[in-house]
């Protein structure tokens, strides 16, 4: 079967479709039925079927292959390396389950999980899939602000966290944010679990927190079975990363979530039992949901949890662990790779990655030398995926598992079987022909795996995502998009990125790549900053290959000059950024991602707003200092 036939069936015959990609997965009860769609735009998958994300990604395999490797949690700051297989998996998650029944969490109640990168936050993922809890895992790098907030969005009755992190070789204290988060929250969990790294002092609020090694004594033999859930359960909350503003409680099923992964593990990440898979991104991410948990573990292969940065002890460190676990698909984001591109090649050359068949990226835009770099190192084939928290899987890609489908340079790929991918022209409503700038939407039903609403708030589910176009009812990506005559989409920036200089629209990303080609330009940051003549500018921050060449004012003034021509040359002078400033770093936040809103205030003269989860704060230091030079 080409892709083209896989993709219509998916798209003409839902039903059919997903009835069979629904095999992929243990059904403790059959469904009654695939899809229903009585209530759009809410789609209920594989309604009356009973099934359990954890036995599915645990018990499942204890039959064919209990000993095989199933996490192998790394930690590069605390020097330790532990591999779990099925079977000691299973155990772990039992007596987290049983830790949490002890503690009164009960099927639909909220657990709240804010906790570093170790075995311990899978466990208890798992466990709360297991006994039917909610889990919402909380990135361990939000403050207590952002913390307090979710755990009011949420209310959790339990909260798993630990003492600290470590990043860097720095321990990077959890508990005492947490105290002061439960304690600016309206509604406090009953009880705390904590893991004691023993990397920071504790203090316990008694009657409330509870620690997991003694209770874990107390359930070494515990056995838990499985709670099987209707398909269309809630599974979890997990908050968009709050790039653009409030982040939206993404809430997620049981039966259409396990299909999706199961399905997607099988097409477009074609990982099999017995392979080892290795996804860099952390757990309080979509990705570390869907590509660290559950989905390599639903496809019976041992997944790694690495707690670290990329560089330490040193660049090569990721590639150590491909070929000491025999790594096969690897998953990570544009960012990352950059940091790589930074540091000496040979740190790579020096190990067998001759197990790894692709790395996959996403998360951002991945530029072409980036993206070219990486490919001429690795020798593997380079695929770009483009996906959402909401959507949970991929709705941008290469479905390699179907048929060898090319990656195409710039773009993340096809649409991927299931989404009903099309171009809104933003004012007129209508459908874009190929080659026409729009918004990237999807036409329902959403494929299985994708939210079900926000959680606690359909309207706000309904009103966000299904309701910006006047003509039809169609979900929102809030990013701009191209398709070109093979089908193949271009990302052009978030729909709030836009710049409207004189009346003309402009994506912010097509003059980050416009400057990109400059031959001395490595990355870039374009922003539209108010103007008083002509509503918006665009500004630039760019970082060199090589800074040294920007030393002096008159090398600084030459290179702007060259940097505007090429965009005059390439998208025409109204696009030309007003100014561009050369730094040697941009803001980021930890997930990778540019945080064009504090670069935006801070060029508007506004505060640069909620920098929690910023990586590192000087980058901010440098945008101010440019901009008031
Ligand atoms: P929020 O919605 O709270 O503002 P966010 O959109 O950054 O946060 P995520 O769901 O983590 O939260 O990110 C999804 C977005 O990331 C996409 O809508 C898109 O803008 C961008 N993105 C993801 N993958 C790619 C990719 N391969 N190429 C280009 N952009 C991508
Ligand atoms: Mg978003």
């Amino acid at each position: 079967m080409t892709y083209a036939d896989f993709y219509q069936e998916s798209i003409r015959q839902p039903e059919k479709f997903w009835d069979r990609e629904a095999q992929l997965i243990d059904w403790h009860r059959p469904y009654q039925q695939v899809l229903d769609t009585s209530r759009p735009p809410f789609a209920r998958w594989f309604v009356g079927g009973e099934t359990n994300l954890c036995h599915n990604a645990v018990d499942r395999w204890l039959r064919t292959q209990p000993d095989q490797p199933a996490l192998i949690a790394i930690s590069t700051e605390t020097n330790t390396e532990k591999t779990y297989s099925f079977a000691e998996l299973h155990a772990e998650v039992q007596r987290m389950a049983a830790i949490m029944q002890s503690l009164g969490v009960k099927q639909g109640d909220r657990v709240l999980i804010y906790m570093p990168m170790i075995a311990e936050a899978a466990f208890a993922m798992l466990a709360c899939a297991r006994i039917g809890a909610v889990h919402s895992v909380v990135f361990g790098g939000f403050a207590s602000k952002s913390l307090a907030t979710r755990i009011d969005d949420a209310q959790p009755v339990l909260i798993v966290s630990a003492d600290a992190g470590m990043r860097g070789g720095k321990a990077v204290p959890y508990k005492p944010l947490l105290d002061d988060a439960i304690a600016a929250a309206d509604h406090p969990p009953q009880h705390v679990l904590l893991v004691n790294r023993r990397l920071d002092t504790m203090n316990l609020v008694s009657g409330r927190d509870v620690d997991y090694t003694t209770l874990r004594a107390q359930h070494m033999d515990a056995q838990v079975p499985v709670t099987w859930l209707e398909s269309n359960a809630m599974s979890y909350v997990l908050y968009t990363s709050g790039t653009t503003g409030k982040p939206k409680g993404v809430q997620r099923d049981v039966g259409g979530y396990a299909v999706a992964l199961a399905a997607s593990m099988k097409h477009i990440y074609c990982g099999n039992p017995g392979e080892t898979y290795f996804a860099t991104s952390d757990i309080g991410w979509v990705v570390g949901h869907s590509y660290i948990v559950y989905g390599p573990l639903i496809a019976g292969m041992a997944t790694i949890m690495y707690e670290g940065t990329p560089i330490r002890p040193d660049a090569g460190i990721w590639w150590s662990i491909v070929e000491k676990y025999k790594v096969t698909r690897m998953f990570s984001a544009p960012t990352a790779i950059r940091v790589l591109k930074k540091h000496p090649p040979e740190l790579m050359k020096k190990y067998d990655l001759s197990s790894l068949k692709a790395l996959y990226l996403a998360g951002e835009p991945l530029d072409e030398t980036t993206s070219d770099w990486i490919a001429g190192e690795l020798g593997v084939p380079i695929i770009d995926n483009y996906w959402q928290t909401e959507t949970g899987w991929p709705i941008l890609s290469v479905a390699r598992g179907v048929e060898h489908k090319d990656t195409r340079l710039g773009s993340p790929g096809v649409a991927m079987y299931g989404y009903n991918v099309c171009i809104i022209n933003e004012s007129t409503g209508a459908e874009c022909g190929a080659g026409e700038k729009g918004v990237v939407a999807i036409r329902g039903p959403l494929p299985p795996g994708c939210m079900q609403t926000v959680y606690g708030d359909d309207q706000r589910f309904v009103n966000t995502y299904w309701s910006n176009f006047a003509q039809e009812q169609l979900y929102s990506t809030f990013d701009w998009g191209i398709r070109d005559a093979d089908g193949y989409y271009f990302i052009l920036g978030r729909t709030d990125d836009v710049i409207n200089v004189a009346g003309h629209r402009l994506g912010t990303r097509e003059i980050e790549e416009s400057i990109s080609s400059h031959a001395q330009v490595s990355e870039v940051a374009v922003v539209g900053v108010e103007d008083k003549l002509k509503g918006q500018v665009a500004v630039a921050f760019a970082i060199l290959k090589h800074p040294e060449l920007a030393a002096t004012p008159e090398q600084k003034l030459a290179l702007e000059g060259e940097v505007m021509a090429v965009v005059d040359r390439q998208l025409g002078a109204v696009a030309r950024p007003s100014r561009v400033h050369f730094v040697t770093m941009l803001p980021k936040t930890r997930s990778g991602k540019l945080l064009r809103r504090s670069i935006q205030a801070i060029c508007e003269g506004r505060d640069a707003g909620d920098l929690t989860t910023i990586e590192d704060p000087s980058s901010l230091t440098q945008i101010k200092a440019a901009v008031s030079a």
